[in-house]
């Protein structure tokens, strides 16, 4: 494998684009990346700035510290129902869990299933020697377990799945995930479920199918504190999967980063003890801004939104004869508006873009006035 064969991020031409115009003193409004207007909230920053003035400045054990670990599988415990103990847990960042993942599953040769749409995982696969196989979500963008058994071969390794979902808002059943679970676990195929979104569901409950296991076995559950507590630029996540698995994750921490730093992990350890009340906080604003684009959305008869359950990205199809990443560029060049195509998730994202509702309302209004401009031209 080499690092020719791997393609750009799929989000990053539009960010890249808006980045661009917005150094021409164009005003660009971007609903594109999934990152939270609201700051990291003071306690969980001071917690870390103490840290650091107590002398948290040095390398620690690759796994993370012991507080941090602790924390972790207090956690999974209490919200995801998951039976681990420190050996299953691992502190790391939720875009590297997903390649350490891959990469502490992967044999020569190796198979793995990712969904379409979806986040992107095809190039973590590709970095870790294997080939990224896509299968489709239903219409209703949930498992269709017939699909995934057709695309299953001999050489699945794993199969990675995302609940509630980036790009398409969905959140899987817990039937759905325990008839997966069952087939994954008659064949011992990995699945790695990617939990990033776990706070942010509305109308549904969150399922973690690593709940099925008297111990975890063959889940490797993938968190993030990013969209939880607004620490995007912290690079704060952890994984939890069988002590084999995590092993080799660690393995992979010690010969790249070393470890994380002491002092985010401090912090990462106070907010998942102590920070539930900032989730609430949070995801009340999300509940409005939610409401608000859904509003929006219905005034633009081109758009056929389906119902957000889970994150804060919507993923209308649309009926405008025009691909989605030129219907993108277009909105972007006319209207100043950036979100991103459906395409950049895989084929079946054709006719969808996705808009992310996690910035400001005054933001989503402005944008979503553009857009109805845009629409209403082409109708
Ligand atoms: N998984 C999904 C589904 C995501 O949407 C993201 C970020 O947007 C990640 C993983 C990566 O999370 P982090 O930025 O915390 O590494």
């Amino acid at each position: 494998m080499f690092l020719d064969d791997l393609k750009e991020s799929a989000s990053l031409e539009m960010v890249n684009l808006v980045l661009q115009m917005r150094a021409r003193g164009e005003p660009v409004i971007s609903l594109a990346p999934g990152d939270p207007s609201f700051n990291t909230p003071k306690e969980i920053i001071e917690v870390a700035y103490k840290s650091m003035l107590g002398g948290d400045t040095h390398y620690v054990y690759s796994y993370g510290t012991p507080d941090v670990r602790e924390a972790i599988v207090r956690k999974v415990a209490k919200k995801n129902r998951i039976k681990a103990s420190l050996e299953n847990a691992i502190f790391v960042t939720a875009k590297t869990s997903v390649f350490a993942s891959f990469a502490a599953v992967a044999a020569r040769g190796y198979e793995a299933l990712i969904p379409d749409p979806g986040y992107f995982y095809s190039e973590p696969v590709i970095l870790t020697g294997g080939k990224p196989v896509r299968y489709k979500l239903s219409k209703s963008f949930n498992l269709d377990l017939d699909e995934i058994k057709k695309k299953t071969t001999p050489k699945t390794r794993a199969i990675m799945v995302n609940t509630p979902s980036n790009p398409t808002g969905t959140v899987f059943d817990k039937s759905e995930l325990k008839e997966l679970y069952d087939f994954c676990a008659s064949k011992g195929i990995y699945i790695l479920s990617d939990e990033a979104y776990e706070d942010l569901v509305y109308t549904k409950d969150h399922v973690s199918i690593g709940s099925f296991e008297k111990k975890p076995r063959y889940v490797l559950s993938i968190y993030t504190l990013s969209k939880s507590y607004s620490m995007t630029g912290w690079r704060s996540g952890y994984v939890v999967g069988p002590e084999d698995r995590v092993e080799r994750i660690n393995k992979l921490l010690e010969h790249t980063v070393t470890c994380y730093p002491p002092f985010i992990m401090r912090a990462s350890a106070y907010a998942l003890e102590k920070g539930q009340k900032f989730i609430e906080q949070f995801k009340a604003e999300y509940v409005k801004r939610r409401k608000l684009l859904n509003d929006r959305m219905d005034e633009i008869p081109a758009l056929k939104p389906t119902e957000v359950e889970g994150s804060f990205y919507a993923f209308p199809s649309y009926s405008t004869r025009m691909s989605s990443r030129d219907l993108s560029l277009a909105l972007l060049s006319e209207q100043k508006v950036a979100i991103l195509p459906g395409t950049a998730f895989g084929p079946a994202g054709e006719k969808h873009i996705r808009i992310c509702f996690a910035g400001s309302e005054e933001n989503i209004s402005k944008a979503m006035d553009g857009m109805k401009a845009f629409f209403s031209k082409r109708a």
